[in-house]
């Protein structure tokens, strides 16, 4: 598999700070269609309480307060909910999972696919905990912060379901998750490459037996939410990093902040910046104005306005050597996995997944 040692290439360091933003002034739940809204305005709303359920999409209030209005940002819909900064919640009490039955269990978790690798004899269930992303360690957060409720879902999957071993896969650069001898967890570590992380790439390279499945750490954290904890997930792990962000760090909010909000809380080196997306090598530009951390929200990138001159493609081939899905980046192909690695290497600074890839 190509992969590339970006972490030392661009002299990255791991993100080891971490923080929590739970207090946002407003949150804005999008709507698709407001038929769909399910409690009224200008009424008191609970943290936990439905709000809008269209059979596919559940949302759930992320604070307690009054449900404003129905406002637009970007062309967008939002429901607008003024904390009232009390967090006063639904009441469900946590399960205890230690003797949960099977049947319990797979009543409570929701996700059909995991349910369906679950129904086989499992030889080793590996769990991605590798962030897809150069810049971003939410999973690695994730992993430090939870390891009881993690190890405590585990133990249930292995009481439970015929599954000989569980290995949690990492890169080399979060080895310092092996110091915490207390849990017992058992760890694959690989190196540090990118894109290593990528759920079809990691299966392609772990897995050679038909009894070994690999499932990913956001699969658990449903788990450990729907089965134990028995509330839906209202926080959300993003990682804030880039070349203009003095103390790159995870940070824990609450869903349907305000970006802006957020990036109060840090300082910003130059005034000109550029804001990207989930992926630092070909994630998309953002206006600080248009973002609202939702579920799909792992990273923001703040780096220095990028004034690289785009020139003529010189046929080099670079793209193509580097690809790891092994395609022609410069044909459309459904086997891209948008890893960014040929914008990475393309010296004639040509955005290739934008010209090439993208729908
Ligand atoms: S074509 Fe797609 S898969 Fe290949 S390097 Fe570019 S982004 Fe990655
Ligand atoms: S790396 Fe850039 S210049 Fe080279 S073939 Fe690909 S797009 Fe063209």
């Amino acid at each position: 598999m190509k992969t590339v040692n970006i972490l030392r290439d661009l002299n990255l360091n791991i993100v080891d700070n971490y923080f929590e933003v739970l207090t946002p002034d407003y949150i804005f739940i999008p709507i698709v269609d407001e038929n769909y809204i399910i409690i009224k305005l200008n009424t008191h709303i609970l943290k936990g309480q439905l709000v809008y359920d269209d059979n596919n999409i559940k949302r759930y209030s992320s604070v307690s307060g009054i449900a404003l209005k129905i406002g637009k940002l970007n062309n967008k819909k939002y429901l607008i909910i003024k904390n009232d900064y009390k967090e006063l919640s639904i009441s469900k009490r946590a399960r205890n999972v230690d003797n949960i039955s099977k049947e319990v269990f797979l009543k409570y978790y929701s996700n059909d696919d995991i349910k369906k690798i679950l129904d086989n004899k499992i030889h080793t269930l590996y769990i991605n905990a590798i962030d897809d992303d150069p810049y971003i360690y939410n999973k690695y957060m994730y992993l430090k912060n939870n390891i009881k409720d993690i190890s405590d879902i585990i133990n249930n999957l292995l009481r439970l379901f015929a599954i000989e071993r569980v290995e949690f896969v990492i890169k080399d650069s979060y080895r310092d998750l092996l110091n915490d001898y207390k849990i017992n967890i058992n760890y694959n570590i690989v190196n540090d490459i990118y894109p290593i992380g990528n759920d079809k790439l990691l299966r392609k390279y772990l897995i050679n037996r038909d009894d070994d499945f690999l499932i990913n750490i956001e699969d658990i954290l449903d788990m450990v939410y729907e089965v134990k904890k028995n509330k839906p997930i209202l926080e959300k792990y993003v990682t804030i990093n880039g070349n203009l962000i003095d103390n790159p760090s995870v940070i824990n909010v609450k869903k349907y902040t305000y970006l802006k909000e957020i990036l109060s809380k840090f300082n910003i080196k130059e005034k000109n910046y550029s804001i990207i997306l989930n992926n630092s090598l070909c994630g998309k530009n953002i206006s600080l104005n248009d973002c609202i951390i939702t579920s799909d929200i792992n990273g923001v990138i703040i780096n220095k306005n990028n004034n690289n001159v785009k020139m003529e493609c010189t046929r080099c081939g670079l793209c193509y050597d580097v690809c790891p899905v092994n395609i022609n980046p410069l044909i459309k192909s459904e086997k891209c996995i948008k890893c960014g690695l040929c914008n990475y290497v393309c010296p004639s600074k040509i955005d290739v997944v934008k010209e090439y890839q993208d729908d």
